[in-house]
C-alpha cells in the first residue's frame, strides 16, 4: 500500500502543518526571496525540510479495529500485518481484534450444547476450534520460540474452555456470565495470534487482553463500558506501549467488570470495543477494517450494483446500524459523540480504497437519501380492534409494559381512532412482550371474545436513511410508487424522529424486492447514475 492511501485518514492534519508554514512563508516579499536568487516554491520546500529536521513529526494515535473476515485465515493475518506494517510511517496504531470468522457462532453453539449435556458435540467443536488456531499459527509462526509460546497460550485458553463447558454440562444451565465468558474466547485466540505475525515480521507488539482495559457495568451480553475507569485503566496501559514503539493488540468484544467478570458488548460488537478504547486514548481517528469498500447504499449481499458512501454523518450511520446494516455495531458511534472523532470503514481486501468516513456532520449529498437498510427477525405486534375504544392509556400503558421487559419498539404506528396500535420489536423478546401485554390488558378485554393482541414474525422493517429527509420532497410518493408496482405491501409506515430516517414494514418475504425497488427509484446504484434525478 503506497503512503497516499495511507494518508487518507489523517490528511487533515498534514494539510493543517503546511498550511501554516505556507502563511509564514507567503509573509515574505517576493523581491526579498528574489534577492536571495531563490525561487518562492524551492524556499517553501527548504523551510519545510529545515523544520521536519528540527522537530520530528508526533504521529498521530489511530485505533485500527479488524473484523472476523479480516482475520478469517492465516492469509488474511498476513495481509493485517501489511496493513499495519505500512500504517507505521503513518500513526502509532492501536490494534483491536475480532475472534477468526465463524469463531464466535461456535462457541455459542458448543456452549448451547454444554447446556443440553451434549459432550459429544462440545468436543467436536472444540477440536475443530484447536486444528484451525493450530493451523493459522503453523503458516504465520516461523520461530520456535514464539510457536512454543502460542501453543502455551493457546493451551490454556482451552483448559479454560473445557472447565467452563464441564461446569455447564454438570449444572445443565448456561448462566449469562458463562456465555460470555465462552463466547470471549475467540478473541483471546486470536489477538496473539496476530500479535505473533507482527512480531514475526519484526514489529514490535503486544497482546492484551481487553478484560484488563474496558470496564463495564455487569450486563452480561450487552455489557455498557465504564469510561472514567476504562480511560484510566487505557492510559496506564496502553499508553507506555506506544511511547516505547510497541503496537498493542487489544481483543475486541470483551470486557470485565470492576471485579474482574468476563462479559461481552453484544454479538459483532468489536466495533463498539474500538470506538470505546479511541475515546479512551483521544484517537485522532478510528478505522475499521472489514470486507467491503466502506458504507455501501444497501446490504450488497441483498442488492446488485450498490455504491460506497464517501461521507455520512454519524446520525446517518447510527440510523442504519440500528435498522440492521451490519458493517457497524448499533453503538458504535457512542462513544465519540461528544469528541466528534472520524471514524472510516475501509477494506482489508482492497486497501487501495479510500472507504468511507463517519463525522459528526457530513456534507449533504444531493438529494437527501444515502442509504437503505433492512432488518429482519422482527415481529409485529398488533393491538386493537373494536374492543380497545374507550379503554384508557392505551399507548402508555403499551410502553410501560414493553419497557419492562427491555424491549425496544423499533417501529410504531397508530390508527387514528386510536382502536389500532402496531409495534414492531425483536422477535427475540416479542414472546415475552405478547405475554405481558395480554396480562396488562386482560381486564379490559375480559367480556370479548375476539384476539385484541396478535403477533406475525414474517415481517421485516426496511429504512431509508439520510441527513433532512423531511426537506427532500417526493421520496415517500417515489418509494412507494416503485413498491406498488413491483406488488410489494406495505403494512406499516414510520418517519423516525430524528427525521434522518424513513421506515416500512414489509412481509419478510418481499424484503429483497423491497430493498432492489427503492435501491432503483431512488437513484442509489451504479446502473442509476443516468436515471432521472
Ligand atoms: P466484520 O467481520 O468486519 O465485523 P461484518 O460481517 O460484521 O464484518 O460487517 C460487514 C458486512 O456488513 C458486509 O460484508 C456486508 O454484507 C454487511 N452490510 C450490511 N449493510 C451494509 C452496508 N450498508 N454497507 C456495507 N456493508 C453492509
Ligand atoms: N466475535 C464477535 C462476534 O462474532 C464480535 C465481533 O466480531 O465484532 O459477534
Ligand atoms: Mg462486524
Amino acid at each position: 500500500m503506497g503512503n497516499s492511501q495511507m494518508a487518507i485518514p489523517g490528511a487533515p492534519e498534514h494539510g493543517a502543518s503546511s498550511a501554516k508554514e505556507q502563511k509564514s512563508l507567503h509573509g515574505l516579499g517576493s523581491s526579498a526571496l528574489k534577492s536571495a536568487g531563490i525561487r518562492r516554491q524551492e524556499a517553501f520546500h527548504g523551510v519545510l525540510e529545515r523544520r521536519r529536521a528540527e522537530r520530528p513529526r508526533k504521529k498521530p494515535l489511530r485505533v485500527m479495529k479488524f473484523g472476523g473476515t479480516s482475520v478469517g485465515d492465516a492469509a488474511c493475518i498476513a495481509r493485517v500485518v501489511d496493513i499495519i506494517q505500512a500504517e507505521l510511517h503513518e500513526s502509532n496504531p492501536v490494534v483491536v481484534v475480532s475472534a477468526m470468522s465463524g469463531v464466535t457462532n461456535k462457541l455459542v453453539a458448543a456452549a448451547r450444547a454444554a447446556e443440553s449435556g451434549d459432550r459429544k458435540t462440545v468436543a467436536r467443536i472444540f477440536e475443530a476450534l484447536r486444528a484451525q488456531h493450530e493451523q493459522a499459527a503453523g503458516i504465520l509462526i516461523h520461530s520456535s520460540v514464539r510457536l512454543k509460546r502460542i501453543a502455551c497460550t493457546m493451551r490454556n485458553i482451552f483448559r479454560e474452555a473445557d472447565a467452563l463447558c464441564k461446569g455447564t454440562i454438570l449444572l445443565r444451565e448456561l448462566t449469562p456470565r458463562a456465555l460470555d465468558a465462552i463466547s470471549s474466547l475467540g478473541e483471546r485466540l486470536s489477538v496473539p495470534l496476530v500479535a505473533a505475525a507482527l512480531a514475526e515480521r519484526g514489529v514490535a507488539s503486544k497482546a492484551i487482553d481487553a478484560t484488563d482495559l474496558v470496564v463495564t457495568d455487569s450486563s452480561h451480553g450487552k455489557a455498557e463500558p465504564l469510561m472514567d475507569l476504562t480511560r484510566e485503566r487505557c492510559k496506564a496501559r496502553v499508553r507506555p506501549l506506544l511511547d516505547q514503539g510497541i503496537v498493542p493488540v487489544l481483543t475486541g468484544f470483551i470486557g470485565a467488570t470492576v471485579e474482574g467478570l468476563v462479559t461481552t458488548l453484544g454479538r459483532n460488537g468489536s466495533d463498539y470495543s474500538a470506538t470505546i478504547l479511541g475515546a479512551a486514548l483521544d484517537a485522532q481517528d478510528v478505522v475499521i477494517w472489514s470486507d467491503v469498500d466502506g458504507v455501501l447504499t444497501v446490504d450488497p449481499r441483498l442488492v446488485p450494483g450498490v455504491t460506497t458512501i464517501p461521507e455520512i454523518s454519524y446520525r446517518e450511520a447510527a440510523e442504519l446500524a440500528y435498522f440492521g446494516a451490519k458493517v457497524l455495531h448499533p453503538k458504535t458511534l457512542r462513544p465519540v459523540m461528544q469528541s466528534g472523532t472520524p471514524i472510516w470503514i475501509r477494506n482489508t481486501f482492497a486497501p487501495q480504497g479510500r472507504g468511507t468516513k463517519i463525522t459528526p456532520d457530513a456534507h449533504l449529498s444531493g438529494g437527501g437519501v444515502k442509504a437503505l437498510s433492512a432488518i429482519g427477525d422482527v415481529t409485529l405486534i398488533t393491538v386493537g380492534g373494536p374492543g380497545f375504544a374507550g379503554v384508557p392509556g392505551v399507548l402508555g400503558r403499551i410502553f410501560q409494559t414493553t419497557s419492562a421487559i427491555q424491549a425496544d419498539i423499533l417501529l410504531i404506528s397508530q390508527s387514528s381512532s386510536q382502536n389500532r396500535i402496531c409495534l414492531v420489536v425483536s422477535s427475540a423478546v416479542a414472546g415475552s412482550a405478547v405475554e405481558g401485554l395480554r396480562r396488562e390488558f386482560a381486564s379490559d378485554l375480559a367480556l370479548e371474545t375476539a384476539e385484541h393482541i396478535t403477533f406475525d414474525p414474517h415481517v421485516a422493517i426496511v429504512a431509508v436513511v439520510g441527513e433532512k429527509l423531511r426537506g427532500v420532497s417526493g421520496i415517500a410518493g417515489r418509494m412507494f410508487g416503485a413498491l406498488d408496482r413491483d406488488n410489494v405491501n406495505v403494512i406499516a409506515i414510520a418517519q423516525g424522529s430524528s427525521e434522518c430516517s424513513i421506515s416500512f414494514l414489509v412481509a419478510q418475504k418481499d424484503v429483497k424486492t423491497a430493498l432492489i425497488a427503492t435501491h432503483r427509484e431512488l437513484g442509489l446504484g451504479v446502473q442509476d447514475s443516468t436515471a432521472a434525478p
